[in-house]
């Protein structure tokens, strides 16, 4: 079912002064290569969804967000890619001309239904899908994250694991928005290693979301069951913690000084960033080297989670700022 992504992602190791200075070993996990559109951990969190959805014999898969997602533009490309339907229910307006995400979307066959922010913040997205949409569907959230979707991410670690001769990393630093991506970074290192969060949203919510993933279980994997209290009888894992304090305003704002760090890593590293989750990712791991948080010695993997999908209607809507 792999056959058209590239997995196991590539590793580089990255050159700065300042690595060496600091006797650091810094590696990235090029997930944006994965796949030009169902890219980085969008892959990753839908890979044993499209597998439960088939397994359930499902025709449509089902999923919301907003109107740059890089999630609805990952389910729209890998539903063409395994033969299912997909609609994406998308939050406020959907302006014409399409931005270039949506377009994407509609151009792989996602059909689009809208609903209001006031609905989209205060009513239950399955029940809001449930009423605009007759046909049955498999359910995906909001940014891909369910259980199958930590259990997806996870394989991250194992990956990386053999592609450095059978060693881990000290360090597993990702971007966070439902903090999916670090749940499954979390539970993939089993106690191991030490990973970091940073978010990309405003608001002090990971830290809870990410324990809370941590305790479903990844078998119970379709979110229309319903589903059971954590059991307490988990590992509570105390190796990870999440940085709030790089979002650069929030979701989709930005400052000019994050847009000139994306430039210049391009044109030192010859690596896109994207502006809304890997720019702050970046950025904050440079800044913590800069302050000496991690010792000298450390071997950091830093995952470029991709969302490069999202550079072109960036670009469109703030005057070309990425070059
Ligand atoms: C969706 C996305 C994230 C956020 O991942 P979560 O699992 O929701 O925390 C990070 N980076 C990129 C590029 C994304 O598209």
């Amino acid at each position: 079912m792999t056959n058209t992504f590239r997995l196991p992602s590539p590793i580089q190791k990255l050159e700065h002064p300042l690595f060496r200075q600091q006797q650091l070993d810094v590696f990235i996990k090029r997930d944006d290569q994965i796949h030009p559109f169902v890219s980085g951990n969008k892959w990753r969190k839908l890979k044993y969804n499209l597998q439960a959805a088939q397994d359930q014999q499902a025709s449509t898969l089902l999923t919301l967000g907003g109107a740059f997602s890089n999630h609805i533009a990952a389910t729209a490309v890998a539903g063409s890619l395994f033969d299912f339907q997909t609609v994406g229910i998308i939050r406020g307006e959907i302006l014409l001309p399409l931005n270039p995400t949506l377009q994407l979307a509609v151009d792989h066959g996602m059909k689009l239904y809208r609903v209001s922010r006031k609905d989209f913040r205060e009513r239950d997205r399955l029940s809001l899908a449930k009423e605009l949409v007759q046909e049955d569907f498999y359910f995906l959230p909001e940014g891909g994250t369910n259980e199958l979707a930590v259990k997806g991410c996870a394989e991250l670690v194992a990956e990386t694991q053999q592609q450095l001769a059978g060693t881990l990393p000290d360090y597993f630093c990702t971007c966070c928005g439902t903090g999916g991506t670090l749940a499954g970074i979390v539970q993939g290192l089993g106690g191991r290693s030490q990973a970091i969060g940073v978010a990309a949203l405003k608001g002090n919510f990971l830290g809870q979301e990410v324990q809370r993933l941590l305790h479903q279980k990844a078998n119970q994997s379709n979110s229309q069951k319903q589903k059971s209290p954590a059991s307490g009888d988990e590992p509570s894992y105390k190796n990870w913690q999440i940085f709030n304090d790089y979002h650069f305003g929030g979701y989709a704002k930005f400052q000019p000084a994050l847009i000139r760090f994306i430039n210049q890593f391009k044109s030192a590293q010859q690596i896109p960033l994207d502006p809304i989750y890997t720019g702050k990712l970046f950025y904050a791991i440079f800044d913590l080297i800069e302050q000496a948080f991690f010792p000298p010695k450390s071997r950091i993997l830093i995952v470029h989670t991709g969302g490069l999908q999202g550079v072109q209607g960036f670009n469109q809507r703030f005057g070309n700022l990425i070059v």
